[in-house]
Protein backbone atom coordinates (compact mmCIF):
# COMPACT_ATOMS: atom_id res chain seq x y z
CA UNK A 1 0.00 0.00 0.00
CA UNK A 2 1.69 3.38 -1.23
CA UNK A 3 -0.03 5.20 1.36
CA UNK A 4 1.88 3.19 4.27
CA UNK A 5 5.16 3.16 2.25
CA UNK A 6 4.93 7.19 2.20
CA UNK A 7 1.99 8.56 3.99
CA UNK A 8 3.47 12.40 3.73
CA UNK A 9 2.36 11.69 0.38
CA UNK A 10 -1.51 12.52 1.83
CA UNK A 11 0.06 14.55 5.09
CA UNK A 12 1.58 17.15 3.06
CA UNK A 13 -2.06 17.86 1.35
CA UNK A 14 -3.01 19.51 4.79
CA UNK A 15 -0.89 22.69 4.22
CA UNK A 16 -2.49 25.75 2.68
CA UNK A 17 0.41 26.93 0.96
CA UNK A 18 0.73 23.67 -0.93
CA UNK A 19 -3.06 23.70 -2.08
CA UNK A 20 -2.97 27.22 -3.21
CA UNK A 21 0.16 26.70 -5.31
CA UNK A 22 -0.90 23.31 -7.13
CA UNK A 23 -4.71 23.60 -7.42
CA UNK A 24 -5.06 22.27 -10.64
CA UNK A 25 -2.63 19.46 -10.39
CA UNK A 26 -5.02 18.22 -7.55
CA UNK A 27 -7.93 18.89 -8.94
CA UNK A 28 -7.18 16.37 -11.36
CA UNK A 29 -6.39 13.64 -9.77
CA UNK A 30 -9.20 14.24 -7.53
CA UNK A 31 -11.12 14.45 -10.57
CA UNK A 32 -12.71 17.66 -10.68
CA UNK A 33 -11.24 18.53 -13.65
CA UNK A 34 -9.86 17.51 -17.06
CA UNK A 35 -6.14 17.09 -17.86
CA UNK A 36 -5.06 19.77 -20.72
CA UNK A 37 -4.35 17.11 -23.14
CA UNK A 38 -8.02 15.95 -23.58
CA UNK A 39 -9.53 19.49 -24.08
CA UNK A 40 -6.20 20.27 -26.43
CA UNK A 41 -7.81 17.33 -29.10
CA UNK A 42 -11.53 18.49 -28.65
CA UNK A 43 -10.46 22.21 -29.42
CA UNK A 44 -11.25 23.16 -33.45
CA UNK A 45 -8.12 24.94 -35.43
CA UNK A 46 -7.99 25.30 -38.71
CA UNK A 47 -4.32 24.22 -40.26
CA UNK A 48 -3.35 22.76 -43.88
CA UNK A 49 -0.46 20.24 -43.06
CA UNK A 50 1.68 21.45 -46.07
CA UNK A 51 2.51 24.71 -44.57
CA UNK A 52 5.74 25.97 -43.48
CA UNK A 53 6.73 25.65 -39.72
CA UNK A 54 6.49 29.65 -39.70
CA UNK A 55 2.98 29.86 -41.30
CA UNK A 56 2.08 26.97 -38.35
CA UNK A 57 3.65 28.37 -35.77
CA UNK A 58 1.79 31.52 -36.76
CA UNK A 59 -1.57 29.69 -36.85
CA UNK A 60 -0.72 28.05 -33.40
CA UNK A 61 0.01 31.16 -31.94
CA UNK A 62 -2.88 32.93 -33.14
CA UNK A 63 -4.96 29.81 -31.25
CA UNK A 64 -2.59 29.63 -27.93
CA UNK A 65 -5.18 32.89 -26.43
CA UNK A 66 -8.28 31.20 -27.53
CA UNK A 67 -7.61 28.18 -25.81
CA UNK A 68 -6.07 29.61 -22.59
CA UNK A 69 -9.94 30.89 -22.46
CA UNK A 70 -11.74 27.75 -23.66
CA UNK A 71 -9.61 25.81 -20.98
CA UNK A 72 -10.77 27.76 -18.20
CA UNK A 73 -14.76 27.38 -19.39
CA UNK A 74 -14.55 23.79 -20.14
CA UNK A 75 -11.63 22.24 -17.65
CA UNK A 76 -14.38 21.91 -14.57
CA UNK A 77 -17.30 19.88 -17.09
CA UNK A 78 -17.65 16.41 -17.65
CA UNK A 79 -15.89 15.37 -20.72
CA UNK A 80 -18.94 13.94 -22.13
CA UNK A 81 -20.31 17.27 -21.92
CA UNK A 82 -17.49 19.01 -23.51
CA UNK A 83 -17.65 15.95 -26.50
CA UNK A 84 -21.47 16.82 -26.63
CA UNK A 85 -21.25 20.77 -27.34
CA UNK A 86 -17.96 20.33 -29.59
CA UNK A 87 -19.35 17.66 -31.65
CA UNK A 88 -22.83 19.35 -32.18
CA UNK A 89 -21.03 22.60 -33.83
CA UNK A 90 -17.87 20.33 -36.02
CA UNK A 91 -18.71 16.34 -36.91
CA UNK A 92 -16.54 14.02 -34.77
CA UNK A 93 -14.12 13.31 -38.17
CA UNK A 94 -13.37 16.99 -38.90
CA UNK A 95 -12.36 17.73 -34.82
CA UNK A 96 -10.18 14.69 -35.10
CA UNK A 97 -7.93 15.60 -38.10
CA UNK A 98 -8.41 19.27 -36.82
CA UNK A 99 -7.41 19.86 -33.53
CA UNK A 100 -5.00 22.10 -31.35
CA UNK A 101 -2.87 18.64 -30.34
CA UNK A 102 -3.24 17.47 -33.84
CA UNK A 103 -1.42 20.91 -34.84
CA UNK A 104 1.08 20.62 -32.22
CA UNK A 105 2.03 17.23 -33.62
CA UNK A 106 2.16 18.26 -36.97
CA UNK A 107 4.87 20.85 -36.05
CA UNK A 108 6.68 18.56 -33.92
CA UNK A 109 7.28 16.14 -36.92
CA UNK A 110 8.04 18.89 -39.29
CA UNK A 111 10.83 20.01 -37.06
CA UNK A 112 12.46 16.59 -36.86
CA UNK A 113 13.84 16.98 -40.16
CA UNK A 114 16.46 19.57 -38.65
CA UNK A 115 15.99 19.05 -35.11
CA UNK A 116 15.53 22.25 -33.07
CA UNK A 117 13.94 21.06 -30.08
CA UNK A 118 15.84 21.56 -27.25
CA UNK A 119 18.87 24.95 -27.55
CA UNK A 120 22.00 22.60 -28.49
CA UNK A 121 19.91 23.37 -32.01
CA UNK A 122 22.42 20.60 -33.73
CA UNK A 123 19.53 20.19 -36.98
CA UNK A 124 19.98 16.46 -37.08
CA UNK A 125 17.57 15.52 -39.57
CA UNK A 126 16.29 12.55 -36.96
CA UNK A 127 13.22 12.41 -39.10
CA UNK A 128 15.27 10.19 -41.51
CA UNK A 129 17.49 8.36 -38.90
CA UNK A 130 20.10 10.86 -37.94
CA UNK A 131 21.03 10.96 -34.21
CA UNK A 132 21.23 14.38 -32.81
CA UNK A 133 24.01 15.86 -29.76
CA UNK A 134 21.37 14.08 -27.75
CA UNK A 135 22.20 10.63 -28.68
CA UNK A 136 18.85 9.66 -30.28
CA UNK A 137 17.62 8.76 -33.88
CA UNK A 138 13.73 10.17 -34.53
CA UNK A 139 12.48 6.77 -32.28
CA UNK A 140 11.46 7.37 -28.63
CA UNK A 141 13.53 4.45 -26.83
CA UNK A 142 11.82 3.93 -23.10
CA UNK A 143 14.09 2.16 -20.76
CA UNK A 144 11.83 1.72 -17.82
CA UNK A 145 7.98 2.63 -16.87
CA UNK A 146 6.89 1.89 -12.92
CA UNK A 147 5.76 3.31 -10.19
CA UNK A 148 8.25 5.79 -8.24
CA UNK A 149 7.78 6.35 -4.78
CA UNK A 150 10.98 8.88 -4.26
CA UNK A 151 9.55 11.24 -6.08
CA UNK A 152 8.48 14.73 -3.84
CA UNK A 153 5.56 14.14 -1.50
CA UNK A 154 2.89 15.75 -3.53
CA UNK A 155 3.81 13.81 -6.63
CA UNK A 156 3.87 10.32 -5.72
CA UNK A 157 3.19 7.36 -6.59
CA UNK A 158 4.06 8.94 -10.22
CA UNK A 159 3.45 6.55 -13.28
CA UNK A 160 7.52 7.40 -14.36
CA UNK A 161 8.77 7.30 -17.85
CA UNK A 162 12.33 7.24 -18.33
CA UNK A 163 13.73 7.77 -21.75
CA UNK A 164 17.32 7.15 -23.02
CA UNK A 165 18.94 10.35 -24.56
CA UNK A 166 19.89 13.77 -23.02
CA UNK A 167 20.00 17.35 -23.91
CA UNK A 168 22.47 18.14 -21.04
CA UNK A 169 26.17 16.49 -20.49
CA UNK A 170 26.45 17.14 -17.11
CA UNK A 171 29.68 15.47 -15.91
CA UNK A 172 28.85 14.53 -12.79
CA UNK A 173 25.44 12.90 -14.29
CA UNK A 174 24.33 10.19 -11.96
CA UNK A 175 21.71 8.23 -15.01
CA UNK A 176 24.64 8.56 -17.32
CA UNK A 177 23.94 4.95 -18.27
CA UNK A 178 20.58 5.96 -20.10
CA UNK A 179 21.65 9.56 -20.54
CA UNK A 180 24.90 8.90 -22.52
CA UNK A 181 26.66 5.70 -22.50
CA UNK A 182 24.00 3.50 -24.23
CA UNK A 183 24.55 1.74 -27.06
CA UNK A 184 21.66 2.92 -29.58
CA UNK A 185 22.33 0.27 -32.26
CA UNK A 186 20.94 -2.10 -29.15
CA UNK A 187 17.46 -0.96 -29.12
CA UNK A 188 17.33 0.07 -32.68
CA UNK A 189 13.85 -1.97 -33.45
CA UNK A 190 12.69 -1.71 -29.64
CA UNK A 191 11.25 1.76 -29.78
CA UNK A 192 8.17 2.66 -28.26
CA UNK A 193 5.06 4.29 -30.90
CA UNK A 194 3.16 7.04 -29.68
CA UNK A 195 0.43 4.34 -28.90
CA UNK A 196 2.81 2.08 -27.00
CA UNK A 197 3.39 5.33 -24.67
CA UNK A 198 -0.94 5.29 -24.34
CA UNK A 199 -0.98 1.59 -23.40
CA UNK A 200 1.61 2.41 -20.75
CA UNK A 201 -0.39 5.47 -19.09
CA UNK A 202 -2.78 3.22 -18.99
CA UNK A 203 -1.12 0.50 -16.79
CA UNK A 204 0.19 3.16 -15.09
CA UNK A 205 -2.50 4.53 -13.65
CA UNK A 206 -4.17 1.09 -13.27
CA UNK A 207 -1.36 0.73 -10.75
CA UNK A 208 -2.50 3.98 -9.00
CA UNK A 209 -0.27 5.93 -10.46
CA UNK A 210 -1.20 9.71 -9.36
CA UNK A 211 0.54 11.45 -12.42
CA UNK A 212 2.40 10.42 -15.83
CA UNK A 213 5.86 11.94 -14.96
CA UNK A 214 8.40 11.93 -18.48
CA UNK A 215 11.77 12.13 -17.51
CA UNK A 216 15.25 10.84 -18.92
CA UNK A 217 18.03 11.19 -19.46
CA UNK A 218 15.69 13.67 -20.94
CA UNK A 219 11.91 13.78 -21.92
CA UNK A 220 12.70 16.57 -24.86
CA UNK A 221 13.93 14.62 -27.72
CA UNK A 222 10.53 12.55 -27.38
CA UNK A 223 8.58 15.50 -27.41
CA UNK A 224 7.13 14.61 -31.00
CA UNK A 225 6.08 10.78 -29.84
CA UNK A 226 5.12 12.06 -26.37
CA UNK A 227 2.62 14.66 -27.72
CA UNK A 228 1.19 12.67 -30.24
CA UNK A 229 0.82 9.65 -27.64
CA UNK A 230 -1.91 12.39 -26.24
CA UNK A 231 -4.00 11.90 -29.33
CA UNK A 232 -4.43 8.41 -28.00
CA UNK A 233 -4.24 8.46 -24.27
CA UNK A 234 -7.28 8.34 -22.11
CA UNK A 235 -6.55 8.69 -18.37
CA UNK A 236 -7.94 11.20 -16.31
CA UNK A 237 -4.73 12.18 -14.43
CA UNK A 238 -2.27 14.91 -14.95
CA UNK A 239 0.26 15.14 -16.96
CA UNK A 240 4.25 15.88 -15.56
CA UNK A 241 7.13 17.03 -17.27
CA UNK A 242 10.17 16.38 -15.58
CA UNK A 243 13.40 17.79 -17.10
CA UNK A 244 16.22 19.75 -17.56
CA UNK A 245 13.94 22.68 -19.17
CA UNK A 246 16.80 23.20 -21.67
CA UNK A 247 14.22 23.60 -24.67
CA UNK A 248 13.92 25.92 -27.18
CA UNK A 249 11.33 28.79 -26.95
CA UNK A 250 9.54 27.07 -29.81
CA UNK A 251 9.37 23.73 -27.94
CA UNK A 252 8.14 25.92 -25.17
CA UNK A 253 5.61 27.14 -27.15
CA UNK A 254 4.46 23.66 -28.09
CA UNK A 255 4.31 21.89 -24.73
CA UNK A 256 3.64 25.26 -22.05
CA UNK A 257 -0.45 24.92 -22.68
CA UNK A 258 -0.62 21.13 -22.45
CA UNK A 259 1.24 19.92 -19.59
CA UNK A 260 -0.94 20.07 -16.06
CA UNK A 261 2.23 20.20 -13.99
CA UNK A 262 6.23 20.62 -14.48
CA UNK A 263 9.23 19.73 -12.46
CA UNK A 264 11.80 21.62 -13.72
CA UNK A 265 15.60 21.39 -12.71
CA UNK A 266 17.55 24.79 -12.09
CA UNK A 267 21.46 23.45 -11.93
CA UNK A 268 23.10 27.05 -12.45
CA UNK A 269 22.12 30.33 -12.22
CA UNK A 270 24.98 31.43 -15.00
CA UNK A 271 25.85 30.55 -18.54
CA UNK A 272 29.40 29.77 -17.37
CA UNK A 273 28.96 26.97 -14.70
CA UNK A 274 26.52 25.10 -17.04
CA UNK A 275 28.98 25.47 -20.47
CA UNK A 276 31.69 24.20 -18.04
CA UNK A 277 30.18 21.38 -16.28
CA UNK A 278 27.12 20.38 -18.55
CA UNK A 279 28.26 21.55 -21.61
CA UNK A 280 24.87 23.43 -22.00
CA UNK A 281 25.66 26.74 -23.58
CA UNK A 282 23.44 30.07 -22.85
CA UNK A 283 21.64 27.77 -20.34
CA UNK A 284 20.67 29.99 -18.27
CA UNK A 285 19.28 32.38 -20.34
CA UNK A 286 17.20 29.52 -21.81
CA UNK A 287 16.22 28.78 -18.27
CA UNK A 288 14.86 32.10 -16.83
CA UNK A 289 12.90 32.74 -20.03
CA UNK A 290 11.37 28.94 -19.86
CA UNK A 291 10.76 29.34 -16.29
CA UNK A 292 8.65 32.16 -17.10
CA UNK A 293 6.88 30.85 -19.67
CA UNK A 294 5.55 27.92 -17.41
CA UNK A 295 3.93 30.87 -15.79
CA UNK A 296 2.55 33.05 -18.36
CA UNK A 297 1.22 30.45 -21.12
CA UNK A 298 0.87 27.54 -19.05
CA UNK A 299 -0.55 25.78 -15.54
CA UNK A 300 1.92 27.65 -13.91
CA UNK A 301 1.97 25.03 -11.53
CA UNK A 302 5.37 23.35 -10.42
CA UNK A 303 8.06 22.17 -8.36
CA UNK A 304 11.25 23.27 -9.06
CA UNK A 305 14.61 21.18 -8.16
CA UNK A 306 17.76 22.71 -7.28
CA UNK A 307 20.59 20.39 -6.67
CA UNK A 308 23.31 21.75 -4.59
CA UNK A 309 26.75 21.08 -5.57
CA UNK A 310 29.86 21.37 -4.03
CA UNK A 311 31.57 24.87 -4.06
CA UNK A 312 28.50 26.37 -5.77
CA UNK A 313 26.94 27.81 -3.42
CA UNK A 314 27.73 31.62 -3.66
CA UNK A 315 27.74 31.26 -7.71
CA UNK A 316 24.35 29.11 -8.34
CA UNK A 317 22.45 27.78 -5.42
CA UNK A 318 22.04 31.37 -3.66
CA UNK A 319 21.63 33.35 -6.89
CA UNK A 320 19.00 30.77 -8.09
CA UNK A 321 16.66 30.90 -4.60
CA UNK A 322 16.71 34.61 -5.29
CA UNK A 323 15.54 34.88 -8.59
CA UNK A 324 12.97 32.42 -8.23
CA UNK A 325 11.94 34.44 -5.16
CA UNK A 326 11.79 37.64 -7.25
CA UNK A 327 10.69 36.38 -10.67
CA UNK A 328 7.94 33.48 -10.02
CA UNK A 329 4.23 34.06 -9.00
CA UNK A 330 4.13 30.56 -6.73
CA UNK A 331 8.03 29.41 -5.77
CA UNK A 332 7.78 25.79 -4.52
CA UNK A 333 11.54 24.45 -4.39
CA UNK A 334 13.02 20.98 -3.45
CA UNK A 335 16.60 21.91 -1.82
CA UNK A 336 18.08 18.39 -2.78
CA UNK A 337 21.59 17.16 -0.81
CA UNK A 338 22.14 14.42 -2.87
CA UNK A 339 24.20 15.24 -5.29
CA UNK A 340 27.57 12.66 -5.23
CA UNK A 341 30.32 12.70 -7.56
CA UNK A 342 29.49 10.17 -10.27
CA UNK A 343 30.70 9.76 -14.40
CA UNK A 344 33.04 11.63 -15.65
CA UNK A 345 34.31 13.37 -12.16
CA UNK A 346 34.67 9.53 -11.12
CA UNK A 347 36.97 9.47 -14.19
CA UNK A 348 39.29 12.44 -13.25
CA UNK A 349 37.60 14.97 -14.48
CA UNK A 350 36.80 18.54 -12.33
CA UNK A 351 38.43 17.56 -8.98
CA UNK A 352 36.87 20.90 -7.72
CA UNK A 353 32.89 18.82 -7.51
CA UNK A 354 34.81 15.18 -6.75
CA UNK A 355 32.81 15.45 -3.13
CA UNK A 356 29.79 15.49 -1.52
CA UNK A 357 28.04 18.73 -0.63
CA UNK A 358 29.27 19.69 3.02
CA UNK A 359 27.22 19.91 5.87
CA UNK A 360 27.77 23.83 6.07
CA UNK A 361 27.15 24.12 2.42
CA UNK A 362 23.42 22.83 2.49
CA UNK A 363 22.69 24.72 6.28
CA UNK A 364 23.68 27.99 4.03
CA UNK A 365 21.70 27.50 0.41
CA UNK A 366 18.59 26.06 3.32
CA UNK A 367 19.07 29.22 5.82
CA UNK A 368 19.13 31.44 3.27
CA UNK A 369 15.92 29.72 1.58
CA UNK A 370 14.37 30.72 4.95
CA UNK A 371 16.01 34.18 5.00
CA UNK A 372 14.17 34.92 2.08
CA UNK A 373 10.75 33.23 2.42
CA UNK A 374 10.43 30.60 0.67
CA UNK A 375 8.41 27.84 0.71
CA UNK A 376 10.75 24.36 0.03
CA UNK A 377 10.74 22.62 3.68
CA UNK A 378 7.28 20.18 2.78
CA UNK A 379 9.03 18.65 -0.66
CA UNK A 380 12.84 19.10 -0.05
S1 LIG B 1 16.75 17.38 -29.08
FE1 LIG B 1 18.60 16.32 -29.79
S2 LIG B 1 18.56 16.43 -32.01
FE2 LIG B 1 17.10 17.95 -31.24
S3 LIG B 1 18.25 19.88 -31.13
FE3 LIG B 1 18.39 18.90 -29.13
S4 LIG B 1 20.29 17.68 -29.21
FE4 LIG B 1 19.74 18.20 -31.34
Amino acid sequence: MWSLLRKDAMTVWQQVELQDRLVHYREIFQGKRLPRYKLARLFHVNFDESKSIEELMNIHEHYHPKFKEWLKEKQELKIEEVEKEVFSKNKEDEIKENNYLKLKVVLLNKILFACEFCENMCHANRAEGKIGVCGVDGKAYVSSAFIHMGEESPIVPSGTIFFYGCTMHCQFCQNFDISHEFNLDRYKGKDTSAVDLARMYYSLVKQNARNINFVGGDPTPNMHVIVESFLDAQVNVPMLWNSNMYLTETSMKILSDIFDIWLPDMKYSNNDCAAKYSKAPKYWDAIQRNMKMIEERGSGEYVIRHLVMPEHTKCCSIPILDWVNENLKTPLVNIMAQYHPDYKILRGQFPEINRRPKTSEMYEVRKHADDIGLYWKSVS
